[in-house]
């Protein structure tokens, strides 16, 4: 499958820069073209390109302006931005370098030095980006892990409190996956744990519905603007599932494994409310505990638990 070009976006007042600089690149990158410092700010917000190439004397906000707009905004302030200029004196490269580009290219310039200077960004760019995704990715199932689950959750919970919306939350849990392991091996084990991800993952419609392997044989869940109905229906749906995967075995038999699930789901208080993110997730955890407690291969939510008389 060929690889998605690195995106760039080029602005420059003048359309016969536009034309040398895409010229130069055209055959190795996808572009975006403006030629005014608010267009560009607006496209990078919107596109969020891989590295922007952006002049300096342009009608409007000047480059030096744009540059900061662009530092402002927690979408833009990451993407590289490399000055090409006519403006040659030193202090205006000070300048330029001081609010945060990357690289500093006069007008007139050479096309193959242009090149190699973009092309030494970009590799930046793909290394980032690659060392982020292994660094929230969890290599066994290739779902996110525990590190990217947390932040996406206080995201969510945050977002949830400010709006008074849903949230629910699901702790899962493979049952007796040690006797499963003792029983099949542990490669048998980490391909189950691979099963399991994927049907988890499977069954999530929504996009905004994350999943990640919390540790060991352990997975959560977070789905935002949903009640308890909701997270009921999907803690039922991804049960099922799991319940229904046929692991083939190297001796050419087939094996199940099921799950348990706590559930959580509340609107969650106002910053400072008391009860917090920490109590959200530990009292999933006791949902779990209660489903393993009763059975097994159920899905119980916290209500499930308070509605028992106390003895
Ligand atoms: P329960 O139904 O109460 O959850 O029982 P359990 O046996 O699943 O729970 P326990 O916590 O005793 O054991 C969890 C097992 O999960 C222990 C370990 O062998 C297995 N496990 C955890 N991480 C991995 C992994 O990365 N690969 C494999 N193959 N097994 C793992
Ligand atoms: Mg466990
Ligand atoms: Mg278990």
């Amino acid at each position: 499958m060929e690889q998605e070009k690195n995106s760039i976006l080029i602005v420059d007042d003048s359309s016969l820069n536009i034309i040398a600089l895409t010229n130069i690149l055209q055959k190795d990158y996808k572009f975006y073209v403006e030629k005014d410092g608010a267009a560009c700010v607006a496209t990078a917000q919107k596109h969020v390109p891989d590295l922007i190439l952006l002049d300096i004397l342009m009608p409007g906000l000047d480059g030096f302006e744009v540059i900061q707009a662009l530092k402002k905004n927690s979408v833009t302030k990451d993407i590289p931005v490399i000055f090409v200029t006519g403006l040659d004196s030193n202090q205006d490269e000070e300048r330029g370098f001081m609010l945060g580009a990357v690289d500093y290219i006069n007008k007139p310039f050479s096309p193959s030095v242009v090149k190699l200077r973009v092309k030494n960004q970009i590799q930046i760019v793909n290394q980032i980006r690659m060392i982020h995704n292994i660094s929230i990715t969890d290599e066994l199932t290739g779902i996110g892990n525990r590190r990217f689950f947390y932040a996406q959750l206080e995201q969510e919970w945050s977002h949830a409190s400010r709006h008074q919306a849903y949230l629910s939350f699901m702790m899962i849990d493979i049952d007796k996956f040690k006797a499963y392991n003792d029983n099949y091996g542990h490669m048998q084990g980490d391909n189950a744990l691979r099963a399991v991800a994927q049907a988890i993952k499977d069954c999530l419609t929504r996009g905004t519905d994350i999943c990640a392997r919390w540790g060991g044989e352990e997975f959560a869940v977070v789905l935002p603007h949903t009640n308890i109905t909701g997270a009921r229906e999907v803690a039922e749906r991804v049960r099922t599932h799991v319940e229904a995967l046929s692991l083939p075995m190297d001796n050419g038999t087939l094996t199940r494994v099921t799950i348990s699930v706590g559930i959580n789901a509340l609107i969650p208080p106002h910053e400072g409310g008391g009860y917090n993110l920490n109590n959200f997730v530990s009292d999933a955890d006791r949902a779990l505990y209660h489903a393993k407690a009763t059975g097994r291969n159920r899905a119980c939510a916290i209500s499930d638990l308070q509605e028992e008389p106390t003895p």
